[in-house]
């Protein structure tokens, strides 16, 4: 595995090119199979840039139509999910690890400081230091389920647009995931774009959480996916601008997620504390001073 002392982005472009053909297996399973013909016609890719972003296509850059789908996700978006995901894992510890726990905020802002400028910074802050070998492989597994989560719901996102034909009705040729940059000039922003929006979303929420194995493990992965989006509001207020005209503000699409939930998988009572305490600690790590590195 990776020598926790190189920062390069080298050290995770093999496991990528791995993890793609596997993301797309992924999505075979949580749609079980029942879009096999779309589904082969997908193509998914990582791309070795540092941007925060990702997006699904069906032209080429000259405009030729594709016989198929592209699915692109920007290496930096992996590791913004990285840092996310420690970041929560290391403010949530608990039990024999309380001693490891720590506040997330410096790595909150790691992955938000990478949106707006992807070689400011290591990724040697990916990894747990300073922590016995035994703690490291609990806190990095628990670390990497979090951040593949959110990795498999983004992809299922894109895949959503695919299944429900977004790119051809909305004449669009690139949806993006965390679009500042994105090729829609031309087109005004209106509800068809954000109903789209929505139903990827529940798409992507649903088909994860009908291969949940229980309750408890649907409102988990659920806490994942809510968190990526009061990152993307903090990344929002962070620029001082919405990322997309094309997209729901980000509070609002957590907010359709969250009521999605509640009636379909049981258990709200049980799990709205935690749902409350993702609130208020983004809100700590977002309004905490940056600490000094
Ligand atoms: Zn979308």
């Amino acid at each position: 595995m990776y020598s926790h002392h190189l920062s390069d982005t080298d050290v995770f472009s093999p496991h990528l090119d791995l993890l793609a053909p596997s993301l797309i297996e992924d999505i075979g399973h949580y749609t079980n199979n029942q879009y096999d013909a779309r589904l082969k016609q997908t193509v998914l890719t990582f791309l070795p840039t540092g941007w925060v972003d990702g997006f699904c296509l069906n032209q080429d850059e000259f405009g030729n139509q594709l016989d198929g789908y592209v699915i692109g996700i920007n290496e930096g978006l992996y590791f913004s999910l990285q840092f996310i995901a420690k970041a929560y894992v290391l403010e949530s510890v608990q039990g024999d690890f309380a001693q490891y726990r720590r506040n997330g905020g410096a790595l909150y802002h790691d992955a938000i400081r990478l949106f707006s400028d992807p070689s400011a910074n290591t990724l040697s802050n990916i990894f747990f230091e300073d922590v016995p070998a035994e703690v490291d492989g609990a806190l990095s597994g628990a670390q990497s389920s979090i951040a593949m989560i959110i990795l498999q719901f983004i992809v299922l996102h894109e895949f959503g647009h695919i299944v429900n034909d977004d790119l051809e009705l909305m004449g669009l040729y690139k949806i993006h995931v965390a679009p500042t940059r994105h090729d829609n000039e031309g087109y005004e922003p209106n509800n068809t774009y954000w109903e789209s929006e929505y139903k990827a979303d529940e798409f992507a929420l649903l088909s994860i959480c009908q291969k949940a194995k229980n309750d408890i493990s649907a409102w988990a992965n659920f806490m994942g996916i809510y968190l990526l989006f009061r990152w993307f509001a903090d990344i929002e207020k962070h620029l001082g601008k919405t990322l997309s005209e094309f997209h729901p503000p980000p509070l609002k699409r957590a907010d359709k997620l969250k009521a999605l939930m509640r009636p379909t998988i049981p258990g709200w009572e049980n799990v709205q504390d935690e749902v409350e305490r993702i609130d208020n600690m983004t809100h700590v790590w977002y309004t905490s001073a940056e600490p000094d590195k």
